[in-house]
């Protein structure tokens, strides 16, 4: 498939990619849009960055546009579910932009805000609704929202929803489709869950494999850094003001990390915005937009709330911490170089880290090139680290030999790293600690991400079936049922808002 008029795409669309500029399908793109439009299920493995989005989204604007009906009060012909608030904005601008000549609606539905907005457009009537799980059924119990109509049905990062514990929610409302429709689900991994969610949904479906990881880290250029934790700070606004255009996305890994770096890149006149679970969702969409404008020219991010960030025009990743999951690496760095686009990833390296290093590399199937001009020698804590993967010292002597592994490295010169453990012992606890202490983390995130978004998971009724639970902003699911009778919600936006979920 070499453009998109070989899609057959109808002429609105076809405007709007054009003015997108838009030349070539992505492979996902050109494998998955003839099939859909032939109304076939399809299971695709692509993440983020590989253009997906309009992958299913073309296909759907295609049929609703052919079929030129009006929308129906509260019965959309397609829904769209998504993890978190930030993608579910995401593909409703999307649906805006493809979709601009064409009449009709989408409206998108998540938790952490105000429902009353959401209501309203429902009852107006949508062709699409884009939603987050919690909140969609939310509303369904409500009886807001009715899915007999519906003929589309995509599941969007079916693995983030399985890793944010949206899986019974997801269950819930396949149940309610109707048993004749196309279903479009799309997951970077295939756990053994996903794929037990895929049997239930998908009729033999076409299956599509865009291979992300190697696509994403080709076009991107990778270094390491290897720092001592407490180095890091300093090295990080080195690197970010380095050069004046440069926009970049900073990955810490608790949310504590992000606001400390954030205050500190702000204190040097390195003006930054941080996104993380403990932001109220309004504080989250603040700091992107103010990125995405390019009012603040670096990002400070934890995993779970950069998961399914799309900004044009990032230069930089800069992981000051490794992720614990090296998957996680890929999804960060993929940040960067979108479509086409070249992009640096800078990965911070403390002792302790060199395992996490080498997971990743193993995942992503090589070495990442040290820069050896930035890099001091750190002791390695890594008892399976059997190369000398350090770079230089700080301050004068030599380079420590890469014959120097693991643990006979125990004691090997920390010049200039007074936080670094000095030994593999003392390494592994280190490591063992800081494990624990971000497991401790990331579970708090993804729970604090569910608030005010899983809603009506443990007392979900039937749809229609009159239970009215609002989900003011911030409120958990059982603040929020406990609230009625319905809150109504003073500040609705006009645009219908997206849901917390880091
Ligand atoms: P997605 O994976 O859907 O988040 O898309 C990633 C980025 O690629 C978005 O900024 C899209 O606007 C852009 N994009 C999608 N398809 C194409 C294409 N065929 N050519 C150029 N850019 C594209």
């Amino acid at each position: 498939m070499k453009t998109f008029t070989e899609l057959n795409l109808i002429e609105p669309l076809q405007r709007a990619i054009a003015g997108e500029n838009y030349k070539i399908p992505t492979p996902i793109q050109s494998q998955t849009i003839p099939v859909a439009l032939k109304r076939r299920d399809v299971l695709g493995c692509a993440q983020t960055g590989t253009g997906k989005t309009a992958a299913f989204a073309l296909p759907i604007l295609n049929r609703l546009g052919l079929q030129n009906r009006s929308a129906k009060a509260k019965r959309p012909f397609a829904l769209v579910l998504a993890p978190t608030r930030e993608l579910a904005v995401q593909i409703g601008d999307s649906f805006a932009t493809y979709g601009k000549h064409l009449k009709l609606r989408h409206a998108l539905v998540y938790g952490g805000v105000s429902q009353t907005s959401q209501v309203r457009s429902l009852q107006r009537g949508v062709h699409t609704v884009i939603a987050t799980p919690g909140r969609l059924l939310d509303l369904m119990n409500q009886g807001f929202i009715q899915l007999d109509k519906l003929e589309v049905f995509v599941l969007d990062e079916a693995d983030r929803m399985l890793d944010m514990g949206f899986m019974p929610d997801i269950k819930r409302i396949i149940r309610e489709l109707p048993a004749k429709r196309q279903s479009l689900f799309f997951s970077a991994t295939m756990a053994p869950a996903i794929v037990e969610i895929t049997d239930k949904l998908l009729v033999d479906p076409v299956k599509v494999d865009v291979t992300p990881k190697t696509r994403s880290v080709k076009k991107i250029k990778q270094q390491v850094i290897f720092v001592p934790r407490k180095g890091k700070p300093e090295l990080l606004q080195r690197i970010l003001s380095s050069r004046g255009d440069l926009r970049a996305i900073v990955f810490t890994k608790t949310k504590r990390s992000a606001n400390f770096v954030t205050e500190r890149l702000n204190k040097e006149g390195l003006k930054a915005a941080a996104i993380h679970g403990n932001k109220s969702q309004n504080a989250r969409q603040r700091a992107l937009d103010a990125f995405r404008n390019q009012f603040v020219k670096i990002l400070v991010a934890t995993d779970v709330a950069a998961r399914g960030i799309d900004i044009e025009g990032v230069t930089h990743v800069v992981n000051f911490d490794l992720p614990m999951e090296p998957e996680a690496y890929v999804h960060r760095i993929g940040r960067t170089g979108r479509a086409g686009a070249k992009g640096i990833a800078i990965s911070f390296c403390s002792a302790g880290d060199q395992g996490d290093l080498k997971s990743i590399e193993k995942l992503i199937d090589q070495e990442i090139p040290v820069n050896q001009d930035l890099s001091v020698t750190l002791p390695s804590s890594s008892p399976n680290s059997t190369r000398g993967r350090t770079g230089r010292k700080s301050s004068g002597g030599s380079r420590s030999g890469t014959s120097q592994g693991g643990r006979s490295r125990k004691g090997s010169g920390s010049r200039g790293s007074g936080d670094e453990s000095t030994g593999s012992e003392k390494g592994k606890r280190t490591t063992k600690r800081r494990r624990r202490r971000v497991r401790t983390e990331k579970a708090s995130a993804v729970k604090s991400a569910r608030t005010g978004e899983s809603s009506a998971k443990k007392s979900s009724k039937k749809p229609g079936g009159g239970k009215r639970a609002s989900s003011g902003a911030g409120a958990t699911e059982s603040t929020a049922k406990r609230r009625r009778p319905q809150r109504k919600g003073k500040n609705a936006r006009s645009r219908v808002n997206a849901s917390s979920s880091e």
